[in-house]
């Protein structure tokens, strides 16, 4: 078993991620030109053939993009959405008819595991966040021998809720937003309405907020979990990458010291990771020294009115 993720693009300017398991390859957003997101498979040395299937987290414009839709067409790639994704494609997109009528075109449901390949499962998780719906994924990779591996994606919401936490147990990468520093945020220049929006609980994660999931997690997960904290969505203007790999960094510092911090770009690929099989599941989520001092996320707020699909300045 191979297999290994890649953040191909991440911020407000585009979002993407490919997971690839024996020579399967499943894009997380695509929110980038195709063209552009051609020349990010190129440098780390995929393309387009590599590409069998995608997710769709929300319908904010920088995580999917028409010329996608229609490479997805053209290329026989199935489309998961949530069904109010779909209503909101057949709407803005020129590209969604043709992939829907060619039956690519495909559903998921809040909470429902659903097998993308064999031995790939997802999970989505609705989080809060001002493209309503919006989900975070647990990806699971099980063969003969049980669960190899598993990836945790969550990169836009308000708020994190126990639910995410419990969701993310035992993860071996946990990819999550540190979109802002909260300072910078409510010293910049932006109007009021979009510091609001950011900070509020249909925004974005900030430092803090999303260093206290991380370590939320961690203790959730056995030792050694999760392997790899990749950070997402950081904001140009309102957060340095220091201050994001300083805030994961404490937030792993007694729990799980060893684990790797990579913050995702907006402009070139991140680095690859390697996944492979980890000790059995029982590990994943044994207890870790320390762990009982963190503490418990509220559950997860009730969802908004819909709010399809808003923007994105973050
Ligand atoms: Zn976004
Ligand atoms: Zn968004």
């Amino acid at each position: 078993m191979t297999a290994r993720f890649t953040v191909l693009a991440s911020g407000s300017s585009g979002n993407a991620a490919l997971l690839e398991v024996n020579g399967f390859g499943l894009l997380v957003d695509c929110g980038l030109h195709s063209r552009f997101l051609s020349a990010r498979l190129a440098a780390i040395g995929r393309s387009w053939e590599r590409v069998h299937a995608a997710v769709l987290t929300h319908t904010h414009g920088d995580h999917w993009k028409d010329t996608c839709l229609a490479d997805f067409r053209s290329r026989k790639v199935p489309l998961y959405a949530h069904p109010m994704h779909l209503n909101h494609l057949a709407s803005a997109a020129q590209s969604f008819d043709p992939l829907r009528a060619a039956g690519y075109a495909r559903t998921y449901a809040d909470g429902e595991t659903f097998t993308i390949t064999t031995g790939l499962t997802a999970t989505p998780v609705w989080v809060s966040h001002d493209s309503d719906p919006t989900f975070a994924f647990r990806f699971d990779y099980a063969d003969a021998d049980g669960l190899a591996w598993s990836v945790g994606y969550a990169s836009d919401l308000g708020v994190a809720s126990a639910e995410l936490v419990a969701a993310f147990a035992g993860v071996d990468v946990l990819a999550v937003e540190y979109n802002h520093c909260e300072r910078m945020e409510r010293a910049s220049t932006r109007p009021a309405f979009l510091v609001q929006r950011v900070l509020g609980d249909q925004g974005h994660l900030s430092n803090r907020q999303a260093a206290e999931f991380t370590r939320a997690v961690a203790a959730r997960s056995g030792p050694g979990f999760p392997s790899h904290l990749v950070q997402l969505h950081l904001s140009r203007d309102c957060n340095h990458p220091f201050l994001a790999e300083s805030a994961g960094r404490n937030a792993l510092a007694d729990l799980n010291p060893a684990a790797v911090v990579l913050t995702a770009k907006q402009d070139a690929p991140a680095r690859s990771i390697e996944l492979a099989r980890r000790p059995d599941a029982a590990a994943r989520t044994a207890a870790v020294p320390g762990a009982a001092g963190v503490a418990p996320f509220p559950p997860r707020p009730a969802p908004a009115h819909p709010v399809l699909p808003g923007f994105e300045i973050a």
